[in-house]
């Protein structure tokens, strides 16, 4: 491109500026003077109503008037409403169409077009005088020899037809003429699409423009892909996500409602420019629902017999809340010490002020249009509807601006010309995104544009917009690479634009994409000296049996949860573990206050054990009262039931319940120290002892599993209550509190006859009572004093061989303990290990997951009398 002296004032669009100085500069001995850059507007000297001021004049005219407006009426509090009115009487004055010739074939119609009349009358519209200026202008720019035209993309029609008539008649900054050669391009996705144009990028390192069809869309995937690769670009024009509006409106809205829901909000957009972790933002909103310091629920709890167990947590949570509180309070005060509405808008903008996001120079940007907008509208604002309604437009503002790294790749997109480079990628060229001829929509659809006369046709503004996409041809010296994906995420095929197809053929290869197997995963291993520190104290390993399983599951896992205790917070009261505790507590106070008559308590009873847990759980967390009422009722029910099933079986056996939640810390083999606690222990006198683990679902103890070495907490409570009694273990069950559902048949088939199936209450208790029968190993045959019956424990009559399942435990202990002493901590996950484990953004693990397969006596069979 060259320039000389008579060249000096260049008609271009906004972001076409840097590059024409820079350009220029590079040909002028590095500075860039003598030559100014205008925009066709400014050129023209084309004047625009400030959209806010229209805005609010409009709103205020239109709620004057509303009885005028029956049917659109209720749409004046919205700022989008009056945006396109706006847009719409803007379109109007441009093209000089006589308000009263607007189309009014229905109710609406007729009201939108008194809308439009209302509006182009109640104030002073700037644009009505853009047509003369636009006519003595254009006589000013032609006849001056200094102005020159440099092709950009005008997307006014109006504007076209000057721009179009001074292509003819003053200069044309041009290029030399190319020809690139054509390629059509195909990827399976959009992923795949963007990841195959960068790798090409990569591999010919030539200078090149990537067409974007729709920045919105594709700009954020470029983005991510592009930083992978490491390929530095800039970018035409783009719109930059920024956070300081939400803080604004945030502060607004607050001001405006003092609700602790607009407060809620304030805080999760940081309107106060204190951060909040999001597990104390979580636990601030449910259980300081006034948002109030100095609430404190944490004394209550240490007296509650199952909630003291959480009390460090809950205290932990309420000091970080209560220093957020403490630090947000002068900015609430100031908030709410404002006398009238324009106060209390000072107040929310001195917050915004000092917010550390202004240190970023685009939410400085956006912080500045707020400031402009609200010095323009200030009169304006008088009730609490204003503040709503300017909340609502402020919510809209967005800043532009563009990304600039290197000139080597430009990004822009369909009407952002850019000088040609070596290769052109024209991004997504298919039938939805391509040509992307903007459309009249809203409103004002294309329907009602096509009733106005005097506004251009549809068929001319197409024309108009293809038209001036010919320069996507000659963006490219070397290559013209269009591509599209042929589906879309959801797998449904996506056809190439019509447009393409006519012009280039649909001759087209697919994308070659580069792909690389994952990264080979290291061992994970520490050193045994590490080993010992992380794990053993005084020369053995102290753990709980659930972090034996879980090692056993996933080395790893246990390496970061016990060796390194890393471990997720657990606040909520409605977690798992709280409902569990209750529960339990419910058995051990129960079989405490009555012995082997504990199942025959009543509803009554089981509430008053409950009772002032959960009002506690309410009172801190008031937001789940109704979820804590719901849970708790079934809780009653699940446990009335249960009870019922445990006094059958507590008639049909001679065992009685002598310990609950018994505590233990024992050394199981030599160097590993095994602590927990066994939920009851029952004796048949001297003679044997039995455990009963109660659980909120159905369980039961499977073989395989054992011998894989990831059930072992009730084999091994067996082994401890062994030792700690010197009594020999008649079995092992798990109690399940829950309901299971089953199936019951209408009618069976006898031999001669169809028997129907009695569903009176006797026998649906009887079923009720069958699947709830307990689940577990029994190792004697005194199935007599076990259940007489027989109808209560599941397995009475398969006995297993203890003595064998003892050694079998020890030698996986033994196991537990070398590979813990040798630093195995390999990332080997079995398929049950990765579902609840909160560590995959860590470990990052992407391979085969192990079956739960025995390692230890793998051809031996637990049960008597077998091999
Ligand atoms: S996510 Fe799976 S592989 Fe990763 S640490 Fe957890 S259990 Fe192991």
């Amino acid at each position: 491109m060259g320039y000389n002296d008579s060249m000096k004032k260049i008609i271009a669009s906004k972001d076409q500026f840097t590059a024409l100085l820079a350009d220029h500069a590079l040909s002028n001995h590095g500075i860039s003077t003598g030559i100014r850059t205008e925009t066709l507007s400014g050129a023209l000297k084309l004047k625009s109503t400030p959209v806010e001021t229209a805005l609010f004049q409009l709103k205020q005219t239109f709620h004057e008037k509303k009885e005028e407006f029956p049917i659109y009426r209720d749409m004046f509090i919205y700022p989008s409403f009056i945006m396109e009115i706006i847009a719409f009487t803007r379109k109007v004055i441009a093209y000089d169409i006589p308000s009263d010739t607007l189309p009014r074939r229905n109710e609406n119609e007729k009201e939108l077009a008194r809308i439009v009349q209302t509006a182009l009358s109640c104030m002073e519209w700037e644009e009505t005088e853009n047509r003369t200026s636009i006519q003595n202008q254009f006589a000013q720019i032609t006849s001056d020899q200094n102005y020159c035209l440099y092709p950009h993309f005008i997307n006014e029609p109006y504007l076209y037809e000057v721009y179009d008539s001074l292509k003819k008649t003053i200069p044309v900054i041009t290029t030399p003429e190319v020809h690139p050669q054509v390629i059509l391009r195909h990827g399976l996705n959009a992923r795949q699409e963007m990841e195959a144009i960068a790798q090409d990028i990569c591999r010919k390192g030539k200078t090149c423009n990537v067409i974007l069809t729709s920045m919105d869309t594709q700009y954020p995937l470029l983005q991510s892909v592009f930083a992978r690769y490491g390929i530095p670009y800039c970018t035409s024009e783009i719109i930059i996500p920024v956070h300081i509006p939400s803080v604004f409106t945030a502060l607004l809205r607050y001001g405006v409602s003092r609700s602790v829901q607009d407060l809620q909000q304030a805080c999760r957009v940081n309107a106060f420019g204190v951060p909040l972790d999001l597990p104390v933002q979580q636990y601030l909103f449910s259980h300081f629902t006034q948002l109030q310091t100095g609430k404190s629920i944490v004394a209550k709890m240490q007296e509650d017999a199952v909630l003291s167990h959480s009390c460090g947590l809950y205290e932990a949570m309420e000091n970080k809340c209560t220093a957020f509180l403490e630090k947000i309070q002068p900015a609430l005060d100031s908030i709410h010490q404002a006398e009238d509405m324009n106060e209390m808008i000072h107040a929310c903008y001195t917050i915004m002020a000092e917010h550390p996001y202004l240190r970023d120079h685009n939410e400085l940007k956006a912080a500045m249009q707020i400031r402009e907008i609200l010095s323009g509208v200030n009169e304006q604002i008088h009730t609490k509807e204003d503040i709503s309604f300017l909340a609502d437009y402020l919510e809209t503002i967005t800043v532009k601006g563009t990304y600039q790294d290197s000139p080597f790749c430009h990004v822009t997109d369909l009407t952002h010309i850019v000088p040609a480079a070596d290769i052109s990628y024209v991004v997504s060229v298919d039938g939805s995104s391509y040509p992307g001829v903007p459309n009249e929509s809203g409103l004002f659809d294309e329907k009602y544009m096509e009733a106005v006369s005097g506004y251009p046709s549809q068929l001319t503004r197409n024309q108009m917009y293809i038209s001036q996409l010919s320069w996507i041809e000659s963006s490219a010296t070397q290559e013209l690479i269009c591509s599209w994906h042929t589906n879309d995420y959801q797998g449904r095929e996506v056809q190439l634009a019509l447009e393409i197809e006519q012009k280039f053929g649909k001759n087209a290869e697919a994308w070659h994409l580069d792909r690389l197997s994952p990264a080979p995963l290291y061992p994970h291993t520490i050193t045994s000296e590490t080993a010992a520190k992380l794990f053993m104290h005084q020369g053995a390993v102290t753990g709980s049996i659930t972090s034996v399983e879980n090692y056993f599951r996933c080395p790893y896992q246990c390496f970061i949860q016990y060796g390194l205790h890393v471990r997720k917070p657990d606040y909520g009261s409605l977690s798992t573990n709280a409902i569990g505790n209750i529960q339990h507590s419910i058995m051990e106070r129960s079989v405490k206050d009555f012995h082997k008559a504990y199942a025959s308590i009543d509803e009554a009873q089981i509430r008053a054990y409950i009772d002032h847990t959960f009002a506690l759980m309410k009172e801190a967390s008031p937001d789940q009262a109704h979820l804590l009422d719901m849970t708790q009722e079934r809780m009653v029910t699940g446990i009335r039931l249960t009870m019922k099933f445990l006094q059958s079986f507590e008639n049909s056996t001679s065992f009685t319940p002598d310990q609950t939640e018994l505590r233990f810390c024992e050394e199981i083999i030599d160097g590993v120290i095994l602590t927990g606690v066994i939920d009851r222990l029952d004796l048949y006198g001297k003679e044997f002892l039995r455990i009963i683990d109660y659980k909120s679902t159905g369980y039961s103890l499977s073989e395989t599993k054992v011998k894989a070495c990831v059930q072992l907490q009730l084999l091994t409570y067996a082994m401890i209550a062994q030792k700690l009694y010197g009594i020999t273990p008649a079995g092992v069950y798990y109690c399940s509190f829950r309901s299971e559902t089953y199936d019951v048949p209408a009618m069976t088939k006898g031999r001669k006859e169809i028997i129907e199936t009695d569903f009176s209450d006797e026998a649906e208790e009887e079923r009720m009572m069958n699947q709830r029968t307990l689940k577990g190993w029994t190792f004697t045959d005194r199935t007599v004093e076990m259940d007489e019956t027989g109808t209560h424990i599941a397995t009475l009559k398969k006995q297993k061989d203890f003595e064998l399942i003892r050694a079998c435990m020890q030698e996986i202990y033994s196991i537990f303990l070398s590979r813990i002493r040798q630093g195995d901590i390999s990332l080997s996950p079995d398929e049950s290990a990765c579902g609840f484990c909160s560590f995959r953004p860590i470990c990052r693990y992407h391979g085969e997951y192990r079956k739960q397969n025995p390692l230890v006596f793998q051809d031996v069979k637990f049960s008597v009398g077998k091999d």
